[in-house]
């Protein structure tokens, strides 16, 4: 199989020491094989994403030596195709409008009779306020959050009798059953659409991933329990299922995971610092490439 893989930043602020892992581990694993790497830019939330910084991560990509193939993907253009997915889960009766704020759900989750609130990869997971007893007929409504049915989703994919499972080559323990109760208790009933953005990230991610024919997605151990999601979307819009490779985390001396706002550890602060590639290279650990199987290329 050609190894095919994507790096794909959401363009909301600088790229910092993790992203520059991400991206060169991904960027050598394919070279190592003669395969392919793209570049996608998940500016699916507008409110938030910024021409300049998409312009900034070519400009740190390329200083830090990586090409990709073929044009920049990005999601912005993609909604049409997001739509069409979303209409075909709506046309299965596995979606239901939520009308739902955070606020709501901290609000129902935290009753006293509830227990202590769970997480899933998503954060709290849903109550089911809005969810309906039988699946809404009509057309899909246009300008509303749009939650997947878990218990219906997991019958149409067919777990009772075929669970799902994905192979995972990274740092990332090795998945866990994905049984229908994983589904429901584990994750409970996630967002597709939101009301503001037309599709959520598990969507847009699952049907750019298909339509790019990544082969490998290498990404964050952060990302890890979200990965259920996007295989159970596979298997119910019939998208192949990649291999997952998540990879260690790069934290900063207090063992804090890196973000945005972490100005000084930007690739660009680097660059005007007088630091070289090599020097970014060496402060992630990633020197030489070995490879590709389970736990090398240091996760
Ligand atoms: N855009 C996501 C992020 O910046 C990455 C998505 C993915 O690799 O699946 O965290």
């Amino acid at each position: 199989m050609t190894l095919r893989t994507r790096f794909a930043p959401s363009p909301t602020g600088p790229l910092h020491l993790g992203h520059a892992y991400s991206a060169m581990l991904a960027h050598d694993m394919a070279r190592a094989a003669g395969g392919a790497f793209l570049l996608r830019l998940d500016d699916i939330d507008q409110s938030r994403s910024r021409p300049h910084w998409a312009a900034q991560i070519e400009t740190d990509l390329a200083w830090l030596g990586l090409t990709w193939d073929g044009p920049v993907l990005r999601q912005s253009d993609r909604l049409p195709c997001y739509r069409a997915a979303l209409d075909a889960l709506w046309d299965r009766g596995l979606l239901y409008p939520c009308r739902c704020t955070r606020r709501d759900i901290e609000a129902a989750v935290s009753a006293p009779q509830e227990g202590a609130p769970l997480h899933g990869p998503d954060g709290l997971i849903y109550p089911g306020t809005c969810r309906p007893e039988h699946p809404p007929r009509g057309p899909m409504p246009r300008d509303m959050a749009l939650r997947l049915d878990m218990s219906r989703a997991a019958k149409a994919a067919d777990l009772p009798t075929s669970p799902l499972t994905y192979a995972e080559t990274g740092v990332a323990p090795p998945p866990p059953p994905l049984s229908p109760e994983h589904y429901r208790h584990g994750i409970g009933d996630v967002a597709l659409a939101r009301r503001d953005l037309g599709a959520s990230y598990h969507l847009s991610v699952v049907c750019d991933d298909a339509d790019q024919g990544i082969s490998h997605v290498i990404r964050g151990a952060d990302l890890a329990p979200a990965t259920a999601i996007h295989v159970l979307l596979q298997r119910l819009l019939d998208l192949p299922t990649p291999i997952y490779h998540h990879h260690r985390l790069i934290r900063d001396e207090t063992g804090r995971r890196l973000a945005k706002r972490d100005e000084a550890r930007a690739i660009a602060t680097f660059r005007t610092e007088g630091h070289s590639p090599a020097d970014i290279r060496a402060m992630v650990g990633l020197t030489k490439l070995l490879p590709l199987a389970r736990n090398t290329l240091g996760g």
